[in-house]
């Protein structure tokens, strides 16, 4: 047989960060569908589920004593309190997803989009969503019905913090329809995959 081109590169952390209800889950979920060899980091969190949600898929849900264990035990890469609750990304999966050349799919706010960018350098790919309007974040916020009122109303004061670290972000899209925007992310995660500074080993025929 003929040998073949064959590259080994390193892995990449794709990050989607944006205001509460913008559409990342959605998102998210629907570029998983669509891209191969993409693995979704799953958080820890101490919020409770909602309707819905299941333990290990979504999240792992852990009460405030179990996640300062594991974070205690360096088990998070990142960590932080959003909108009241505390959440962490799993450390493991991505150190060997980026040295075992596979790439992850993160939901995370800015916090942590921010540190995992200076831990993973150019192997962490950032993209900040948008909703079409504010007027429109509210709507999509409150038909979701998963939060009380109380907890829309502190998730609209922190959506404009949320968006104002535009600029630490290498990618930005308006979560208009819901079709071009899965097709533009799934853009920026070909070109990314394409990249030549990700080359690590070079075959040739
Ligand atoms: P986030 O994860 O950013 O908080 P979700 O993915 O839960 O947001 O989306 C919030 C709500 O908006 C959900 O009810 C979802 O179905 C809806 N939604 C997401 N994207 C769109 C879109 N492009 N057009 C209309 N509704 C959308
Ligand atoms: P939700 O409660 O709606 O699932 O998520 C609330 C916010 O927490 C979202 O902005 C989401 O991106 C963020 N988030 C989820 N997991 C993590 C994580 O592990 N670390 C950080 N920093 N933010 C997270």
């Amino acid at each position: 047989m003929r040998a073949a081109f064959a590259f080994e590169r390193h892995g990449i952390v794709f990050i989607v960060s944006g205001p509460s209800g913008a559409g990342k889950s959605t998102l998210v979920e629907a570029l998983l569908r669509r891209v191969p060899d993409l693995t979704l980091s799953i958080s820890c969190t101490t919020r409770p589920p909602r309707p819905g949600e299941r333990d290990g898929r979504e999240y792992h849900f852990v009460d405030r004593e179990e996640f300062g264990r594991r974070r205690d035990a360096h088990v998070f890469a990142e960590w932080a309190e959003v909108h009241g609750s505390l959440y962490g990304t799993v450390r493991a999966p991505l150190d060997d997803a980026v040295a075992g050349g596979t790439d992850m799919l993160l939901d995370i706010d800015v916090q942590g989009a921010r540190h995992l960018k200076r831990s993973y350098k150019e192997a962490a790919v950032a993209v900040m969503v948008f909703p079409p309007s504010w007027d429109e974040l509210e709507r999509r916020l409150r038909a979701r019905h998963t939060e009380d009122e109380a907890t829309i109303e502190r998730r609209l004061r922190r959506a404009r913090e949320e968006a104002e670290a535009l600029r630490e972000y290498d990618y930005w899209l308006v979560n208009r329809d819901l079709e071009q925007s899965v097709a533009c992310l799934e853009s920026i995660v070909v070109a990314e995959r394409a990249k030549v500074a990700r080359i690590v080993v070079e075959g040739g025929p």
